[in-house]
């Protein structure tokens, strides 16, 4: 760890001292961001709409509300937008309306829980919760709209801004792509807040960052019977957990040991009296894995292994892999250019100190992945932590998780940076190219 600690700054020096985009003229603006996500006018506007949006919680593809609070605020900062883009979801842009074209993204949706926050702004809806941050995400993206906006007779092309549905489930990446919402975009970013990470400080990596994730569902089926007897019957209870063991097979000595997988049976169903030996169980899980490669070859054997075992004990099974509720998040693998543009940003603006450039990658899913199959993308994390809560108490998807607002300006500033001075650096590209202009403009 020290080892590489040490290298990274070094790298990170050696970027600093050899991109003269830092020290451009033109460049120079941009790195007052933070201070003008900081302002009161900025900072505090920020801090009301993500109170707004927390106290409102809507679940995926059913962002309404939300949806049109940010609308509102695009029409009064001027920026157009387009809408609806993937049911809720609106796509707005800042600059010339020319080429090069970057993307901004944020998602929308809340989780179906019961917040166990006491405070002035506590979910006001039963069972729906912002406990994955995005709410902070909606304003942070706002923020950065307001500060672009400021600042865009110096935008060399164009920021398109994505405030995307239904990222907890229900692929809404896949859908904004779907719709051809972000054409002739050369890449893309988005962070997440991190809880457990300090205010003004960030953390990714080159390469694979997140999991890929599926879910399955399987039924195995034998026949019913009296418990006391069970020579009459075939138990499915007795199949299901043989299928279960044997699950574990897969990981534990098919998989290469430096190839992190996971699977995870997290429901077991069936049974409703102590006495009966029942007709069916149904079994579900998830799997994850950081290739497509490790991840197909897992979603093959989880069907091989449930099918064959239950019928070691005379068990019919069916799996579903249920795509149609929730369809495969790819691995989040983030692009290496794009990563070294990132540390170049963040450590101009929060120093070398504040960028973590090798954070550990860990088995969580980002349906953030879809985006960078087909365009290069880069993923962060962005510190919240509020240093006043328990360790593992405030964590995303906890009903307990409260967020340092003062990340807020980081979030946003950092965004406003990556856009403008990637599209500053990527407009010599084009010299000499005909100019692209995005469909919707
Ligand atoms: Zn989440
Ligand atoms: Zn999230």
């Amino acid at each position: 760890m020290s080892c590489s600690f040490k290298f990274n700054i070094i790298f990170i020096l050696h970027i600093l001292a050899a991109t003269p985009i830092l020290s451009s003229p033109d460049n120079s603006s941009f790195n007052n961001f933070l201070d003008s996500a900081k302002t009161p006018e900025v900072f505090n506007w920020m801090v009301s709409i993500r109170r707004k949006i927390h106290e409102n919680p809507e679940l995926g593809y059913q962002e309404f509300e939300t949806s049109e609070v940010i609308r509102s605020e695009l029409h009064k900062l001027g920026i157009p937008y387009k809408h609806p883009v993937a049911i809720t979801g609106v796509v707005a842009f800042v600059g010339t309306g020319f080429s090069p074209f970057v993307a901004l993204r944020a998602d929308m949706d809340a989780l179906p829980m019961q917040e166990m926050v006491e405070w002035e702004h506590k979910s006001r809806v039963p069972g729906k919760m912002h406990a994955c941050g995005h709410d902070a995400h909606v304003s942070m993206l706002l923020g950065a709209a307001k500060i672009l906006k400021q600042h865009e007779k110096k935008i060399q092309g164009t920021v398109v801004l994505v405030f995307q549905p239904a990222e907890e489930g229900g692929g809404g990446a896949k859908k904004i792509l779907d719709q051809g919402a972000l054409e002739n975009v050369t890449a893309i970013f988005g962070l997440h807040i991190d809880p457990e990470l300090p205010i003004g400080e960030v953390a990714s990596r080159a390469g694979p960052i997140m999991a890929g994730s599926g879910f399955f569902e399987a039924k195995i089926s034998g026949k019913g019977g009296h418990a006391a007897i069970p020579q009459q019957s075939i138990d499915p209870i007795l199949a299901a957990s043989n299928v279960i063991i044997s699950l574990q097979h897969i990981v534990s000595h098919e998989a290469d040991p430096l190839d992190s997988q996971v699977v995870t049976i997290a429901k077991f169903q069936g049974g409703s009296a102590f006495n009966v030996i029942p007709d069916y169980v149904t079994i579900g899980g998830t799997f994850r894995a950081f290739s497509n490669q490790s991840f197909n070859q897992l979603r093959q054997r989880i069907e091989q292994v449930i099918i064959g075992q239950a019928a070691v004990h005379r068990c019919n099974a069916t799996v579903d892999f249920l795509e149609d509720w929730e369809p495969f998040n790819p691995p989040t693998v983030n692009n290496e250019d794009l990563h070294e543009h990132f540390v170049n940003v963040a450590v101009n603006m929060l120093g070398v100190d504040k960028v973590d450039s090798a954070m550990t990658p860990f088995m969580g899913a980002e349906d953030f992945s879809f985006y960078q199959e087909v365009i290069p993308g880069y993923f962060f994390m962005l510190g919240v932590r509020n240093a006043s809560h328990k360790q593992f108490e405030s964590v995303l998807h906890s009903p307990y998780l409260e967020i340092n607002e003062d990340g807020l300006s980081y979030g946003a500033a950092l965004h406003a940076s990556l856009a403008a001075s990637y599209l500053l650096k990527h407009q010599q590209d084009l010299h000499g190219v005909e100019r692209k202009t995005h469909d919707e403009l």
